[in-house]
């Protein structure tokens, strides 16, 4: 059988790549969802001028009909919410159910931003001279290159390209190679929204051939990452070099604390949420799990029981709390470091291991480690599977330098009934989202959304926030 293609979108028109790369299903690696276009350079050019020429009537176009045609997207992403949440989770691995939950969660903030395109303020000021006045406006910044993660196909395609196109600006986005499927599907509902040609641009294929010629490209003038450290780093160093603005959103080594005087039931739940479903592969998933003494036994019996009720299988199946891991690479990423912990005196509680299903896919039974220690490189380095590490501390002071304890600051939970630890935290805690008795996993979509330290770079995502990034501050003195 020959399988569908699917082409880029540049300057409105449906663009042939230069070759195609198969899209696989992770529950089945037999079943093709389509072919996807590779660009390669050329192409990655002529959709930055497509996005240059668009640019001047854009920014400075009607903001009824940009709100306008932004609802319009959001409409149809609802109303297709379970078509594209069944995409998701064929192409990613996300069970159906958390699928249609992530097109949902895309289609909202595509209404949150049309609001957003009515809501830009400005400031007056009086001048500290008489006779004149002082504007502080906010302009677009101009052609955005947006490059997104495999891991959330639609939402984070979403959460970037809505605010870039509610604030006035154009669009060049390079999805995940590995997930092209819903940024196509979003491309295709994008064009049909009356947005004029050449404003938003789809350019898909690998990192390593027009991730380059996106970030230095003289005519983008802007940058914004969600992946890896290691990629973001070096796309910051390249947008410095060319004096660009850059928001760099990255991974995480999240703790959740659980003390002495938590719910046990609710600790634990919280704990298996935001360390194992969606297969562990979110940026704010719990991977460091620190327990005081008096609850520690009891925290590892309740983990354990309820993680012998996860049922991990292919993502399309009813009934399933666990999908796959997204690829093969990712899979023996997961099992090396189950191995390497293991290796450094961690105990192995349980799962841990390949496992077969009906199909022949990446699914991995979630594994608890237990007696680990903060320099163990389970406890250190972002692992992105459903791989979580105990560490036992004395009391909550010591939980607190062990949550804080990690080069990454994006998320953090504690478990507590106490008013007087939840609220130290809350104000101690060095990251940049704070949950208290919640999931580490699990925000919402209407507020800022980011890490500290080496996690996040560049101002927030998400919510009002997101005008920090997506415009520029410009100052008028007028003389009366
Ligand atoms: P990744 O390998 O860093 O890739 C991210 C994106 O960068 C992909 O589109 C990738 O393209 C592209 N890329 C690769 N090399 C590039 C280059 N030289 N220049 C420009 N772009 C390049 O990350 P991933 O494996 O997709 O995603 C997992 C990571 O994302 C984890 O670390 C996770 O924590 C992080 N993440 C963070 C957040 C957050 O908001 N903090 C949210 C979700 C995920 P190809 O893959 O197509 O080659």
């Amino acid at each position: 059988m020959v399988n569908r293609k699917y082409d880029n979108l540049i300057s409105g028109q449906w663009v042939a790549g230069v070759k195609y790369a198969p899209n696989i299903n992770p529950s089945n690696i037999n079943d093709v969802i389509g072919d996807y276009a590779q660009a390669d350079a050329v192409q990655l050019d002529l959709a930055v001028q497509a996005a240059q020429a668009a640019f001047p009537a854009w920014s400075t176009g009607n903001i009824q009909a940009r709100a306008d045609a932004l609802d319009k997207i959001g409409t149809e992403i609802l109303s297709r919410r379970e078509e594209l949440g069944t995409l998701l989770a064929r192409e990613e691995g996300k069970t159906r159910p958390e699928g249609i939950g992530e097109a949902t969660r895309s289609g909202n903030i595509f209404k949150f931003f049309a609001g957003e395109c009515l809501r830009l303020t400005g400031e007056i000021v009086p001048s500290v001279r008489s006779g004149v006045s002082v504007e502080i406006t906010r302009e677009p910044v101009g052609v955005v290159g947006l490059i997104t993660p495999w891991n959330f196909p639609i939402a984070i395609p979403a959460w970037k390209i809505a605010p870039a196109l509610a604030y006035g600006n154009c669009v060049v986005l390079k999805p995940a190679d590995l997930v092209p499927g819903c940024a196509w599907a979003l491309a295709e509902i994008i064009a049909r929204s009356g947005i004029p040609a050449g404003v938003f641009n789809l350019v898909m294929g690998r990192g390593s051939v027009i991730g380059d010629p996106l970030v230095n490209h003289p005519g983008v003038n802007a940058i914004s990452f969600t992946g890896s450290q290691s990629v973001g780093g070096r796309i910051a160093q390249q947008c410095v070099l060319n004096l660009k603005k850059v928001q760099l959103e990255m991974g995480g080594k999240n703790p959740q604390v659980i003390l002495d005087d938590a719910n046990l039931t609710q600790a634990v739940e919280l704990c298996v949420q935001s360390a194992f479903f969606s297969s562990g592969q979110r940026c704010t998933a719990s991977s460091r799990l620190i327990v005081t003494d008096g609850i520690y036994a009891k925290f590892i019996e309740g983990v354990t029981a309820r993680m012998a009720g996860i049922k991990v299988g292919d993502a399309l199946e009813a009934g399933i709390d666990i999908g796959p891991v997204s690829s093969l690479s990712q899979l023996e990423q997961d099992l090396s470091y189950v191995d390497i912990g293991q290796a450094e005196g961690a105990i192995l509680v349980t799962g841990g291991e390949r496992l077969m299903r009906a199909t022949d896919g990446f699914y991995m039974a979630p594994a608890l480690l237990t007696d680990t220690t903060a320099d163990m490189r389970i406890n250190r380095e972002e692992v992105f599977g459903p791989v979580a590490s105990i560490i036992r501390v004395k009391d909550y002071e010591a939980a607190l330098a062990e949550a804080n304890n990690t080069p990454f600051g994006l998320s953090a939970g504690i478990a507590t009934t106490s008013l007087k630890h939840a609220t130290h935290f809350k104000r101690h805690s060095q990251a940049g989202m704070v949950m208290v008795n919640l999931p580490t996993a699990g925000v919402d979509y209407h507020v800022p959304f980011g890490g500290r330290k080496g996690s996040s770079y560049g101002s927030r995502e998400q919510g009002r926030y997101a005008q920090e990034f997506f415009t520029t501050v410009k100052t008028t003195y007028i003389a009366s």
